[in-house]
């Protein structure tokens, strides 16, 4: 390069950097001064661009209204003192939900039995009343996938966010059954290559592949994706993480872990998987550690499968301390996680500072849900882990968990941490978004070389997210990795935004 040249790229490099940073300074000052301000702080929030949402549950995420809506257009059932919903013929104990629900009291009751709408209200516990809705409304949504699907990607298109990770179930259904006709199959006193592969399994990735079909099919023609009127969720990436439900019998866990094993590795829209289902559950404090077990023997069978793992999701006194002492240590190490859900209990765990240090060290993020944490286990503010993970470098992203269930949506998780947490700063929030998609199982190289500056890998170096890349090599590399190309799309959003006032 000639001087004249030199002279040139320095030119327009300082052309686009300075004011980018002061869009970024402008941006941050705007926000430190509107974030007292709960509706302009939620105003300010909703528009924020986010990465992702990495802990999405698909059944949590559906609103009361919606399943009250298509249990009675479906002709299903309900139980007025439970709220049960079921399979139709309905009758004198079970009335049909259309009837049922058209009485606004009745419908207002209902609204409370699928969610924690004034559970501080009644007798039972927030935890209680959390993981007591889930059998009562999922009848409801049986049929309904596609709706599901257009609601929980809709609520994060409308929130500008790009990607999206649901946990969804399906199949397990079908895996249990296996499991349950035929004891002894899936048991885990012998090596899991020997039980993993049963061949029933491959008939059940088939079925589920073309479910998934179906489902996304359906989703996409409510939503008239591709078409001049397209809703927003049409607009996010959405991934799914096989979810295992782990408070059953260990062989139809193992089966089920089989199974989210095998999904990860035919789909590509499948990119990890995840345990779910109380962790102060009997039976899961009695298992945890096959659990455990049974998840690092499948990966090293099938080391490229991502996993995730709900893992320290409860409290002291919720449990004897001994429970306390090494689940997400165990997630760690004997299951090999990549990402840890809640982890809320790591300031009880035995050598929980070293625990962090590794944490940060291999690069495993937390999935922070603020306000389920809040409900379930009371864990607030300074209780809550949150700015512990950062102190020690461990990388965090905020999701919304069962935002149906709690009434809430992604935005309220920025503004709850904003509002909670005054020492995080807008580089802050920038480096939680980033996070949110950086540490997603989407499949290729990241664009970012660090989420704290947002500064790009060598092969994009100087180019700027809001018009294409002028060097071929960062046009490349885009073309090649999926991660990276949302990544770009996400720094493009934060030009947009900056460029705004607020
Ligand atoms: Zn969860």
């Amino acid at each position: 390069m000639n001087r004249l040249a030199a002279l040139l790229f320095l030119l327009s490099t300082l052309a686009w950097t300075v004011p980018a940073r002061a869009d970024e300074a402008s941006t941050a000052a705007a926000f430190q001064k509107l974030r007292t301000s709960p509706w302009l702080l939620r105003q300010f929030m909703f528009s924020f661009p986010k990465g992702g949402d990495l802990h999405n549950h698909l059944d949590g995420s559906i609103y009361a209204e919606s399943i009250i809506a298509w249990a009675g257009a479906d002709g299903k059932c309900v139980d007025p003192a439970s709220g049960q919903i079921s399979f139709p013929p309905c009758d004198a104990a079970r009335p049909p939900m259309k009837d049922y629900a058209a009485d606004s009291t009745r419908y207002s009751q209902l609204v409370d039995a699928y969610s924690v709408r004034n559970y501080e209200r009644g007798a039972r516990s927030g935890h209680d009343q959390t993981f007591v809705t889930f059998g009562r409304f999922i009848p409801g949504t049986l049929g309904r996938e596609g709706d599901m699907l257009r609601e929980a990607s809709n609520r994060r298109g409308v929130e500008n966010t790009v990607y999206l990770e649901l946990l969804q179930s399906y199949g397990m259904d079908k895996a249990r059954a296996l499991a349950a006709a035929e004891p002894g199959a899936f048991k885990a006193d012998r090596p899991a290559s020997d039980w993993a592969g049963h061949p029933a399994l491959a008939r059940i990735v088939a079925e589920t592949r073309t479910d998934l079909d179906r489902h996304e099919a359906r989703w996409r023609e409510l939503s008239h994706c591709g078409h001049a009127a397209a809703e927003p969720g049409c607009g996010v990436t959405v991934r799914y993480l096989a979810q295992v439900i782990r408070t059953f019998p260990p062989e139809q866990v193992n089966v089920q872990i089989a199974l989210a094993f095998l999904l990860v590795k035919a789909d590509p829209r499948y990119v990890g998987l995840n345990l779910v289902a109380p962790e102060d559950d009997p039976g899961t404090l009695r298992h945890y550690r096959e659990q455990m077990a049974v998840i690092g023997a499948l990966g090293k069978l099938h080391p490229d499968v991502n996993v995730s793992l709900h893992a320290g999701e409860f409290g002291f006194g919720l449990v004897p301390p001994e429970d306390l002492r090494d689940h997400i240590r165990q997630a760690l190490d004997v299951a090999g996680a990549r990402r840890i859900g809640h982890g809320e209990a790591i300031g009880l765990e035995t050598g929980a500072l070293d625990t962090l240090r590794d944490m940060a060290r291999r690069g495993v993020a937390v999935e922070i849900n603020l306000t389920s944490n809040a409900i379930v286990h009371d864990l607030k503010g300074d209780q809550h882990p949150f700015l512990l993970y950062r102190r020690f470098g461990v990388p965090t992203a905020l999701s919304a968990d069962d935002e149906g269930v709690f009434r809430i949506d992604l935005t309220n998780e920025y503004q709850r941490a904003a509002a909670t947490y005054p020492g995080l700063s807008y580089r802050d929030f920038k480096q939680l978004s980033r996070n949110a998609l950086h540490y997603g199982f989407t499949a290729g190289q990241p664009l970012l070389a660090d989420t704290a500056s947002g500064r790009f890998v060598p092969a994009c170096t100087g180019e700027r997210p809001s018009r294409e890349p002028k060097a071929a090599r960062c046009r490349d590399f885009l073309a090649a990795h999926a991660k990276a190309r949302l990544q770009w799309d996400l720094e493009a959003r934060f030009a947009h935004f900056e460029s705004q006032a607020h």
